[in-house]
């Protein structure tokens, strides 16, 4: 979540959605995870296209747990993004959006 305004992120975070699952409805197939578990035959989801040096791709499949892992580790980053955001918002002396929670500003 790079490139909006500080504090998107952390208010997000309040009503995160929950990643894909396998009972969703999202069109899950059986084959390969190309994430963390390194399982071959198991109920994925096609997150896009992989590439790789020299132009050779692979359609990026990946399992309900994997994407929860990495649903996580997005969230995680982007959240940690946005706590830098706001705190250099408020360093150079901006308002702009707040963390849910946060104390207002001083007038
Ligand atoms: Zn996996």
């Amino acid at each position: 979540m790079t490139g909006v305004a500080p504090g998107i992120a952390l208010r997000l975070n309040a009503n995160r959605p929950e990643p894909a699952r396998t009972d969703d409805g999202n069109e899950w197939s059986y084959g390969r995870c190309w994430l963390w578990c390194g399982q071959v035959h198991t109920p994925v989801l096609w997150l896009g296209t992989a590439q790789t040096a020299g132009g050779v791709a692979a359609p990026f499949t990946v399992c309900g747990p994997c994407v929860q892992a990495l649903h996580d580790a997005i969230w995680d980053h982007a959240m940690t993004m946005d706590r830098r955001a706001v705190a250099r918002a408020a360093a150079a002396g901006g308002g702009g959006p707040q963390p849910w929670g946060a104390p207002a500003p001083a007038p």
